[in-house]
């Protein structure tokens, strides 16, 4: 069966819009509203001729007990364990917030390879931003824009070389 490719974050950090640019159409739900994402979404994609699959998770949120919340985490820990390349999706420009160290926290359980994607760097100026998500304490960081398409070829370059 193909590789299977898990996009985790919390809400609003691009995931699903980093999921359409894989499937090449509109299938994931894009708002504005943090969380909109209910479920799982799966599509196949492939990069350089390396077929795979791909899900996005929905969004992790944490702090907050109720139940369609505890859903929406246990369809991602479902899709973690599914998954033999994790996406860490977080906001390039907003830098590490108490979400994403949650999230990093639930990440470091797994021994699955993790590719920490610092979107909505849309201008190339703004790279270095990058940098500070290293802390979060991952081998692999990439910069994006996955609105502009930019260092998404690079993103899936690792992805399908840690299959
Ligand atoms: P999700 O909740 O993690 O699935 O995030 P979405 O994909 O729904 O995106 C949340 C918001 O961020 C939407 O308004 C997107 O248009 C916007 N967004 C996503 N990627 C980028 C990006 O690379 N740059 C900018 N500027 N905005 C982005
Ligand atoms: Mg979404």
């Amino acid at each position: 069966s193909l590789p299977v490719v898990a996009i985790v974050g919390r809400p609003n950090v691009g995931k699903s819009t980093i999921f359409n640019r894989l499937a090449g159409e509109r299938i994931a739900i894009v708002q504005d509203e943090p969380g909109i994402t209910r479920d799982r979404i799966y599509t196949q994609s492939d990069w350089n001729g390396e077929r795979f699959h791909v899900i996005d998770t929905g969004g992790l949120e944490f702090g907050e007990q109720d139940e369609i919340l505890d859903h929406i985490r246990n369809q991602a820990e479902l899709a973690l364990e599914e998954s033999d390349v994790i996406l860490f999706v977080v906001d390039g420009r907003e830098g590490i917030t108490s979400g994403d160290e949650e999230v990093a926290r639930l990440l470091h359980k797994t021994n699955k390879p993790v590719i920490i994607v610092a979107n909505k760097i849309d201008h190339h100026k703004h790279a270095d931003l990058a940098y500070e998500f290293y802390q979060l304490g991952f081998e692999h960081v990439v910069a994006v824009s996955s609105l502009h398409g930019t260092g998404t070829g690079d993103m899936l370059d690792l992805t399908v070389s840690l299959f």
